[in-house]
């Protein structure tokens, strides 16, 4: 998976000592590559490296917590920057109904998409009208109306003022009519595709969004047809013109491959993220997000965009030589809760240090924000001895402990065990290639 090789990646460029212009080469070599095997379009992955290169090599490096972390953050930035920035939904018109045109191959999930969009907006408190507009198969009207029906979603066929059940621009408009005429909120065209793209059905959809003047035309895509996702979504962005995609059966592509080239090559932004079949399976689409899914990382940029602000670069290495070395006491512990305070849980910690993710459930040793000060109670409850000696603490000292700190034995145990694991990790992944080895052994 394309995260599992950024993660491989990464962890390459952390732990140097300084980014040179050709260690960043070598790196983005190994990027491009990722990217390219994830489906990303070619030359999108060409204007994102070099966009990564012109920011990453530079002072903004230099300055950085470490130079590793600076490409993370580099790298995320762009990829974030690459699907939008900020999120984008879909916005009401001032003046109701908003009108909604999707679009999309056949088998892309828009009958289903529109049953979600439909019951989104309805847990809004919004009326929704959704409109058959699929006249050639008879069997897409039934299966939308089912939807409609067990939604509690009132669904808009063909009827005898339509001149020909084929009349798809006709439809449309008398749903759009109907959804004016009585005061429905939103309006969505369930339009009709075919297989392939085709001149006919181009000039069908071009000729019912100059009859309705759609608010919003959303282009459906199969994210696991990736490349020709990405092809069909220029064509149609091209011909018909859109103002947004949404991408569906996303949870079967881990690759995100199609995210990034739908976005670069159409412009337009992916508003949500359909994730199952099941009609509450629709997600809205947070770059930063997806982002960071692609990088396998969970959190760890926020995390090093809060560190840059709260710890100076020599702070940080300090703290962590004391970390990594077998000198590190509960009192240390102690005086570095403060710290992670700052910076936000010990979980969040451990999944900024490489192997990320898989480092967090192993140690699964995280300390809750609320859990931060019984540890704290804990280890103030010691005595200077024990807290630089913690096999001093035996079955009484832990008792005294625990009722100093209104804590229980099992809670001192833990804190105990959590201390010497925390110090086993830092250790081994400080230890070089070999570390490494030994951490990907344990992982
Ligand atoms: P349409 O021809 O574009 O209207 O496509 P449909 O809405 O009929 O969907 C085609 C198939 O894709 C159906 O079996 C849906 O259940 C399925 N589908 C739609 N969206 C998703 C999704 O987000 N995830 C998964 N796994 N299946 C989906
Ligand atoms: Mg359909």
């Amino acid at each position: 998976a394309l995260s599992e090789k950024f993660e491989r990646i990464l962890k390459k460029l952390r732990g140097q000592g300084v980014l040179t212009e050709d260690n960043i080469a070598e790196a983005l070599k190994e990027v491009r590559l990722a990217l390219l095997e994830a489906d990303v379009n070619f030359k999108v992955v060409k204007d994102f490296l070099e966009r990564v290169r012109e920011k990453a090599i530079g002072q903004e490096v230099l300055k950085s917590l470490t130079p590793g972390h600076q490409v993370v953050k580099v790298v995320w930035d762009e990829l974030r920057g690459m699907m939008g920035g900020e999120r984008s939904g879909i916005s009401l018109a001032s003046r109701p109904p908003t009108i909604v045109m999707m679009v999309g191959l056949q088998g892309a999930g828009k009958t289903t998409t529109s049953g979600k969009l439909a019951r989104l907006f309805k847990s809004q408190g919004k009326r929704v009208l959704l409109v058959a507009a699929d006249p050639r198969r008879p069997a897409a009207g039934d299966q939308l109306a089912s939807l409609g029906h067990d939604l509690g979603i009132d669904v808009h066929r063909f009827d005898q003022v339509d001149a020909s059940r084929a009349d798809v621009v006709r439809i449309c408009q008398r749903g759009v009519e109907r959804a004016q005429e009585q005061g429905y909120d939103l309006v969505v065209l369930d339009t009709g595709g075919r297989l392939h793209v085709d001149d006919e059905l181009m000039a069908e959809l071009v000729a019912v969004k100059q009859a309705v003047n759609p608010h919003e035309v959303l282009l459906v895509a199969d994210a696991m047809t990736g490349q020709d996702a990405v092809n069909m979504a220029g064509q149609f962005n091209q011909q018909v013109g859109l103002t947004g995609v949404i991408l569906t059966k996303v949870e079967g592509d881990a690759r995100g491959g199609a995210v990034l080239s739908i976005r670069a090559v159409t412009g337009q932004p992916i508003k949500f993220l359909g994730m199952g079949e099941k009609l509450d399976a629709l997600e809205p689409f947070h770059p930063d997000r997806m982002a960071s899914r692609i990088l396998g990382m969970g959190d760890v940029l926020s995390l090093i965009e809060k560190a840059q602000e709260t710890f100076s670069r020599e702070e940080a290495e300090a703290a962590q030589k004391k970390l990594i070395s077998s000198t590190f006491t509960l009192e240390d512990f102690r005086s570095q809760l403060g710290q992670m305070n700052r910076l936000g849980s010990f979980e969040q910690i451990l999944g900024m240090l490489p192997g990320g993710q898989k480092l967090k459930d192993l140690a699964n040793s995280g300390l809750p924000e609320k859990e931060m000060k019984r540890v704290a109670a804990m280890i103030d409850s010691m005595t200077a001895r024990e807290r630089r000696d913690h096999t001093l603490i035996n079955g009484s000292r832990k008792k005294r402990i625990a009722r100093g700190s209104g804590t229980s034995v099992q809670e001192v145990n833990r804190l105990i065990k959590q201390f010497l694991q925390a110090r086993k990790i830092a250790k081994v992944m400080s230890g070089g290639a070999g570390g490494r080895r030994q951490l990907a052994q344990m992982l």
